[in-house]
Parts: C-alpha cells; structure tokens; sequence
C-alpha cells in the first residue's frame, strides 16, 4: 500500500510543477532577476518582476487574487529556495494586488509589503469597497451564464461549465479575501542597499494613478514599471495625462535596457516610452481641439479616434479600437470638466 502511496506521490509531482507553471512565463533578464509574464487568464493577472537579493526575494506586484499569487511563488521554488521578503505594490488597481494576502501568510516572519502611500490609501479606500462591490456582481454573472447553459446545445456546454467553474473559484477567493494594506509607505524613493544589488523603488511623479512606482536595478539595468508602462494600451480611468507624460520622460531617463511592463511581453530599450509620451500629447491635443471646436463627447470620441488610429492603429494591434473610446472619454474631462 506505502508503495504505492509514493508512486502515487511521485506520479502527481510533475503535474502539481506543471499546473503552477500555467500561469507565467518566467523569463530571465539578468543574473537572480526574473519577469514573470501572465497567461491569459480568467481573471486578467499582471506580470510580476522577481528580484533576488542575497538575503531573501523581492517580487513586484500580486495579481488578481491570493490563488495566482501562490502560484507565482511556486514557480519562484523552481529559481530560488530563498523566501520572499519584500512585495511592492506599484500601483492600487485589483489585478496588481489582490493576491498580497498570500504573501505574510506563506512568510509570516518578517515580510514588508511596500508602497507609495497614495496606494496604500487608495488599496483602502477604493480597493476594498471594489472587492464588495465584485462580491455583488460576480453572481449576476453567473446566473446569466447557468441559464445559457441551461439552454445551450452539446458544443457549448463545455465552454459554459468551464466559465462557470472560473468564476465560482474567483468569487470564492473573494469571499474569503482578507485585504492586505501595505505595511511599509515611503515619499518618494527607497533604497535597498544589499550585497549583491541595489534595488530603488520610486516614485516619479502621478501617471496611470497618483501613487504608481517603479523599481529600478541600475547596474543590472532593468526596470519594471507596472502599468506607468505596458505592452497593450494605457488605461485611463484613474490617471493624470498630463503628469503622466512629464513622469514617463522621468522614467525614460533612466538608465535600463530592459523594462518589465505591468502586462505584455519584456520590452527592450526606450522605444515604447517614446511611443507612450507621443500618444499621450497627440491624445489630449486631439481632444483639446475637439473641445474649442464644440464637439459633443460622442462627436469627439469619433473625430479624435480618426485622427489617431493612422498613427497609433499599428503600435497598438487591436488594443487601440478597445481602448480609445474611453481613453478619449478621459481625455476630454481631463480639458473640459464633465460635459456631454
Ligand atoms: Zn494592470
């Protein structure tokens, strides 16, 4: 019977690896510096930087929920056996720190989870009520998916079950969340000095939120930059456009050859910072325009995309038709208050 206990054991070993690896690609970009790149997932989940120091492991950024935050840190076992000691929250939207819970529970000795204090504010403030309100609205989710399963034929069930069953697992993750505030706020930079590397953690100014940080390896050259900077399209909703640019070019003159992004693939050199700033002051021109001209908000969604897609169509794959409209949205009560 023990026999077979441990055949058992072993024969489920390299399924439980695989399951983990699921989740990211883990990347090496220097000696002890790894990027985790997120799969497409149910829900989204960000990438993460993962950071060895000779006295534990920094990881950068949590994801969406505790579950995708431990399957991270099986895959950080496969790198290091060193524990994780320090977790920077770059900025406070649901899929960058949802999982921060997962963390002081694996390594309750001495863990600091580290952010701007804006974030931190914001985690509390927005974040928690996000994580109720989600509580809410998941299950209308999925009674509108049980009653197309009810109704659908034999090649969508499986599709169906599959999606029922990703949000079920989701909302219980939710239910159970314990929201981690970060334990340690700074102003504007902190440093840790260690034998092996320096890591700087900094804020550069408001951007994609107000409280978003970078964490800067200047000798190795690498940066990663949550979403201040990713590979898909930048998200608005809670930004500074105008800070945003000036904090990009803050970025940009760094030193670094690698960026991590918040999602997308690693990114070489300075090109998508360059690509990011010219959108940005192409996008509130466009939608400044529109506004002296008197175009309603529809009218300027139409007219600022048009002229936007020849340049930024192509960069932007097929993220620029899913973004713009609420990025022209954005912009345009950025220059002229609410108006509609
Ligand atoms: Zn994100």
């Amino acid at each position: 019977m023990r026999s077979r206990f441990c055949l058992l054991i072993l024969l489920l070993l390299p399924v439980a690896g695989l399951a983990a690896d699921e989740l990211f690609d883990i990347k090496p970009v220097a000696d002890g510096v790894y990027a985790a790149i997120a799969k497409p997932a149910y829900k989204t989940n960000c990438n993460a930087a993962i950071i060895i120091l000779d006295d534990g492991v920094l990881v950068v950024d949590t994801h969406s929920k505790p579950s995708a935050a431990r399957a991270l840190m099986a895959q950080i076992k496969t790198v290091t056996d060193k524990p994780v000691r320090y977790v920077v929250d770059t900025h406070f939207h649901w899929d960058h720190y949802q999982g921060n819970e997962a963390y002081p529970s694996s390594w309750p000795a001495g863990l600091e989870i580290i952010a701007s204090q804006p974030t931190r504010e914001a985690i509390e403030s927005r974040g928690i009520p996000r994580v109720k309100h989600e509580i809410l609205t998941v299950p209308r989710d999925l009674e509108r998916l049980r009653g197309e399963l009810a109704r659908a034929g034999a090649d969508d069930r499986k599709r169906l079950q599959d999606e029922i069953a990703k949000r079920e697992a989701y909302l219980g993750e939710l239910r159970a969340m314990q929201v981690t505030l970060p334990s340690m706020t700074f102003d504007r930079s902190l440093v840790l000095y260690r034998k092996t590397r320096t890591v700087q953690i900094l804020w550069l100014g408001k951007g994609h939120t107000d409280g978003d940080v970078v964490v800067y390896l200047p000798a190795e050259k690498v940066i990663a930059t949550g979403d201040l900077l990713h590979g898909w399209m930048p998200y608005m909703a809670d930004s500074h456009p105008y800070d945003w640019i000036r904090t990009l070019e803050a970025a940009a003159a760094l030193d670094f050859d690698q960026v991590i992004p918040g999602h997308g693939d690693v990114l070489a050199g300075k090109d998508r910072f360059r690509l990011w700033t010219r959108y940005f002051r192409d996008l509130m021109r466009e939608a400044a325009e529109a506004y002296a001209r008197g175009d309603t908000r529809a009218e300027a969604r139409e007219k600022v995309a048009a002229a936007l897609r020849p340049t930024y169509g192509g960069p932007f794959g097929h993220y620029f038709d899913e973004s713009i409209a609420g990025n022209v949205d954005k912009a345009y009560r950025t220059v002229g208050g609410v108006v509609d």
